[in-house]
């Protein structure tokens, strides 16, 4: 706290690992010696910037700019680029700090890094954002590389806007190099990518049930968000025989007892991301759904839990409400979803639950793929991509096991995540000796 004050996303995030990595490396010398969790919890970079761009009356708006390059042991920087009006550097070290371990989790050779800035695209023209992105990218592409650092999309950053950035990459360099991920499939793009986090998350969900001899037929799943990851969550569900009975935007929850339906789904889909509407909209659409303004969906009684949206949408409480109403599993879509207390609470249920940098892992492993098709200029098939992406959510999940297990069949999936995660990098920093 005292290295990084206001910084308490940061804070929470390298505290909640801390945690199990101490106990880990307790009787481990050469971590000690060589400082590796310090090491791994300072940024290699931070690089702000400016980012200034022309509104549509005429108006010069200034923004601000960031990548934090957190470590690239195992390979180059890697994560997400957020545009949000909450975005800090305290995030974007937060979530570059947690990819560094998702990273390392898929088996891909990805380093961790995030990026983004606090610019608000709600309420933007197409043209406004496509000048926004722009003027990000004209200063970002001095940091970035297909073998440097390869950012890609987040919150507020979709195929849309990484297709500006990509652009004004090759404008500037005139390089036509993998340089960013979820791109378009005319350009060097991913099948499947889209679909990558929220499916990988109920995937890493499946193999924790059948890890207990339970699937997913015929189970209750409360969502929250009715994004990316939210709509492609609640999509898997249903192809795995569940039921997804909510979502949420920052206005509110939409509770559907009936089930969303793959056709309701789409229309969240449409709705949500063509034409920026409301989730509230929703209970206006279908008959016998409800919209419950300002609230989280987590008293909804389920049985199992995705939390999809942003950071710390869950408290102590909601967790309590969820333990309360039968929930036997979560698996975190979101980044860090959940708060300290509620993980505590979670844990201390003994129920199933899955941190975002294992259950989230399978859009950066996508991401990876990606990466690979661009440099050996070829392209995966759905198919194989599909299988590649089942093999490492369930490589994921064995190497949570490895270090998880804590006896009488509970899995502490936090602390298998963490260590398996940190094991990885670390083990790579001592081989480079000293910095
Ligand atoms: P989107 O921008 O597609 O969707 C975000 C959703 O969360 C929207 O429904 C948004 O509602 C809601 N939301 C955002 N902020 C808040 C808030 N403060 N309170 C309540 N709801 C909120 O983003 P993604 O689906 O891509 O990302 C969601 C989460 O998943 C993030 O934590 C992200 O870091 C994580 N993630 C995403 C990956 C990806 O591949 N996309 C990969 C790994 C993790 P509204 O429309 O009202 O803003």
């Amino acid at each position: 706290k005292r290295r990084n004050p206001h910084q308490p996303e940061f804070v929470q995030a390298v505290q909640e690992v801390a945690e199990d990595i101490f106990d880990f490396i307790a009787d481990k010398e050469e971590y000690h010696e060589q400082q590796i969790l310090r090491r791994i919890a300072e940024p290699d970079r931070v690089v702000s910037f400016r980012v200034c761009w022309e509104d549509d009356s005429g108006c010069i708006r200034v923004q601000r700019g960031w990548r934090v390059q957190n470590n690239n042991a195992i390979g180059p920087y890697k994560g997400g680029l957020r545009f949000h009006p909450n975005v800090s550097e305290s995030v974007l070290k937060f979530l570059a700090f947690e990819q560094t371990f998702k990273n390392a989790l898929t088996g891909l050779p990805m380093g961790g890094g995030k990026g983004g800035a606090n610019f608000n695209p709600k309420g933007k023209s197409v043209r406004e954002i496509m000048r926004f992105c722009q003027s990000f990218m004209t200063e970002l592409y001095r940091h970035i590389g297909a073998d440097v650092d390869v950012p890609a999309g987040d919150i507020g950053v979709g195929a849309r806007e990484i297709g500006y950035m990509f652009g004004q990459y090759k404008r500037i360099t005139n390089h036509f190099t993998g340089v960013l991920t979820g791109k378009g499939l005319e350009y060097g793009g991913s099948l499947i990518r889209p679909e990558a986090t929220g499916y990988g998350a109920v995937y890493f969900m499946a193999e924790m049930l059948a890890n207990r001899g339970h699937d997913l037929q015929g189970k209750t799943a409360v969502i929250s968000g009715s994004g990316n990851v939210a709509t492609h969550a609640a999509e898997k569900i249903v192809h795995l025989g569940g039921k997804p009975v909510t979502l949420s935007d920052s206005g509110g929850f939409i509770h559907d007892p009936d089930g969303l339906t793959l056709e309701k789904i789409e229309w969240v889909k449409q709705h949500k991301t063509h034409r920026r509407g409301r989730i509230s909209e929703y209970a206006d659409e279908f008959k016998g759904s409800t919209f419950h303004e300002g609230k989280t969906p987590w008293n909804v009684s389920c049985d199992v839990a995705l939390p999809c949206a942003t950071q710390n949408e869950l408290d102590g409480e909601d967790a309590r409400a969820l333990v309360a109403n039968g929930c036997i599993a979560l698996s975190e879509g979101a980044n860090m979803p959940c708060n300290l207390e509620a993980v505590h609470v979670f844990k201390d249920a003994r129920i199933m639950f899955a941190p975002g940098k294992a259950a989230n892992a399978g859009g950066v492993a996508v991401s990876g793929l990606e990466m690979s098709q661009n440099s050996s200029r070829r392209s995966w098939t759905e198919g194989e991509l599909q299988q590649m992406l089942k093999d490492i959510m369930s490589g994921i999940h064995t190497r949570c096991l490895t270090y998880g297990e804590r006896g009488g069949g509970y899995v502490d999936y936090v602390r298998g995540a963490n260590i398996a995660g940190f094991k990885k990098v670390a083990d790579a920093m001592l081989a480079f000796g000293v910095v």
